[in-house]
């Protein structure tokens, strides 16, 4: 088969590999017929992941077809078709048994495209199958439900779920990429008063407010912390979400907060980050931080299957699997392409051919 391989920093290939197969009696092998490329990867192709060795296939989001399954396999058949997310779980650890999947100890957790070959290829070993994939219900396309295995999940549980997002709150979202993004469409859920979107970039914060933002603001010329003020009578934000992984948007998270707020830290960060304790040590505040567990994603399928959630918008590119070197490129120059998120696609699955163009009116 072809997959896309990791061949150490600044290198990879699409290239022919031997086919996966079934190495524990709880694996199934799936067809991929959708994928997509996350900033993760990007990290892993900078070096900045050293876990992941050179010739392991990158890519931890997928919906696929089972062809095959091993013996211990009984939720699920050949012919399923089912979302691959990017947490695995053992189904038996001490944080499986919590629910804490992306904690798992078992083998699982965050594996894919990470400790073994991932899913930007035709086809994938899936370990602790019955546990891990969730069946995609038919009416469904692989485009609504792909995001459900990382984005949206790690937004609504890293971002709105320990941020404890109530009714009414004012919601500081710091970096208006795709989980910020993601982050503003799961906030909704709750009917926040304000959801407000920081980021430098002016067509991030266009989109910010297309997904939902109602305030937005641009730290590179105006003053973050002065404007949450004055939104919030001087109090500052319930809850800041720190979406980008630097220290100065996870600093910034930290003055925008309220007395008794919660700041909780998405991104992924390589760097240290100060803590200014000298000034929160009497504010009450709650910081939180963690990977995504994706206990969420049935319910966030729920949402997606009742029409209550779309996240379609997030597929601003489409390229054919065998072209997943091109749409690194697309994905990797989102300055410039404008990309969220690019899907892989096998085969047609999508009515419009819209190869590697920018969809126009493609938000939902
Ligand atoms: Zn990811
Ligand atoms: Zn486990």
């Amino acid at each position: 088969m072809q997959a896309l391989v990791y061949h150490g920093p600044g290198q990879k290939a699409w290239e022919t590999v031997p086919d996966p197969t079934i190495e524990a009696p709880t694996d199934v092998i799936v067809k991929i017929t959708s994928s997509t490329i996350c900033g993760t990867d990007l990290h892993i192709l900078k070096g900045d992941v050293p876990e992941v060795k050179p010739g392991t296939i990158l890519g931890h989001v997928a919906v696929g077809i089972i062809v095959e399954k091993g013996d211990a396999v009984t939720t699920l058949d050949v012919g399923d078709r089912v979302l691959v997310s990017c947490i695995t779980s053992c189904g038996r650890c001490r944080f499986c048994k919590e629910g804490h999947y992306g904690l798992c100890t078992g083998g699982g957790g965050w594996i894919f495209g990470h400790l073994i070959d991932g899913l930007q290829a035709e086809y994938a070993r899936v370990p602790f199958a019955d546990t891990s994939v969730y069946k995609v219900p038919e009416a469904l396309t692989d485009e609504q439900v792909l995001f459900l295995a990382d984005i949206l999940p790690t937004a609504f549980e890293v971002g709105i779920l320990n941020g404890n997002v109530e009714p009414g709150d004012t919601i500081a979202i710091v970096g208006a990429g795709p989980i910020g993004l993601a982050a503003i469409m799961t906030a909704k859920l709750f009917t926040p008063a304000h959801i407000v979107a920081i980021d430098l970039d002016a067509s991030r914060l266009q989109r910010a407010r297309e997904f939902g933002a109602d305030v937005t603001i641009d730290n590179g010329s105006e003053d973050a912390v002065a404007a949450i003020m004055k939104l919030t009578d001087g109090l500052g934000a319930d809850v800041a979400i720190e979406a980008v992984g630097v220290p100065a948007t996870f600093e910034l998270c930290t003055e925008l907060v309220r007395p008794g707020g919660r700041v909780a830290n998405v991104g992924v960060h390589g760097h240290s980050a100060t803590l200014h304790l000298e000034t929160l040590w009497i504010r009450d505040v709650t910081i939180t931080t963690g990977l995504v567990d994706t206990f969420s994603t049935p319910r966030l399928l729920k949402l997606i299957a009742d029409g209550k959630l779309d996240a379609t918008a997030f597929a601003t590119h489409r390229f054919p699997l065998d072209e997943t070197m091109s749409a690194y490129d697309t994905f990797g120059d989102a300055a410039a392409t404008h990309a969220l998120k690019v899907v892989l696609e096998a085969e047609p699955i999508t009515a419009v051919p819209t190869k590697g163009k920018e969809l126009v009116g493609a938000r939902a």
